[in-house]
């Protein structure tokens, strides 16, 4: 199975993802298989190389979506669909999601273009599974001004990160029966709860 972690910068999704992960090995391993752990912007070499552009050069916006997306072609074709056909699981610390959320909800690019891009590159292929870090955005912004801020550019605003929530929102709407959407401004204990459920009920 394929399995997505998605949030905004500050939700705690990658904190979460290691205490995921352990428990998904754990679970998996009794089935003789293994979860491979990935990410984007990333994934591969290329993808890695792709990333540090992405994150660090300031460029057009389509230019970004469509290297968003040359970078995801990568890591399907090396990385998730070889893991996949295997019979392993694939974890990936953010997907297809994040560039509706980020590009199209923050950065204001038309959705029917990341769409058609997606359609392109995925065919019909979604994540099984994406589970959601969801908080309000004040929250979101005081955990990040407590230890950084947002890995890409610190221009971007309270404005910024309420317009890629709501996307993430819109399509975990659209398409709830793969998304589980976790409330990342309760304990951890709790999320940790609520993540271990998400887990046994795979
Ligand atoms: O998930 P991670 O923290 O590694 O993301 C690194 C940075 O990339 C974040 O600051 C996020 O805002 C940015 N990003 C982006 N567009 C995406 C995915 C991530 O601007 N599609
Ligand atoms: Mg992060």
């Amino acid at each position: 199975k394929f399995i997505t972690f998605e949030g905004i910068d500050g939700a705690g999704k990658t904190t979460h993802l290691s205490w995921f992960r352990e428990r998904l090995e754990e679970k998996v391993a009794a089935a003789g298989r293994a979860v491979v752990t990935t990410r984007e912007p990333g994934g591969t070499p290329l993808g890695e190389t792709l990333r540090e552009l992405l994150l660090h050069e300031r460029m057009d916006l389509e230019t970004e979506a469509l290297l968003m997306f040359a970078a995801r072609r990568e890591h399907l074709a090396q990385v998730i669909e070889p893991a996949l056909a295997r019979g392993d699981w694939v974890l990936s610390d953010r997907f297809t999601d994040a560039t509706f959320a980020y590009q199209g909800g923050g950065r204001g690019l038309p959705r029917d273009k990341l769409e058609a891009l997606e359609r392109w590159v995925q065919g019909g292929f979604q994540p099984d599974l994406t589970v959601l870090f969801d908080l309000p955005t004040e929250t979101a912004s005081e955990r990040r001004g407590a230890a950084r801020s947002p890995d890409k550019f610190e221009s971007e605003t309270e404005a910024f990160f309420a317009r890629t929530r709501a996307e993430y929102l819109r399509r975990a709407e659209e398409a709830p029966h793969r998304f589980a959407i976790v409330d990342a401004s309760s304990s951890i204990e709790r999320i940790r709860a609520v993540l271990g459920d998400v887990i046994d009920a795979l």
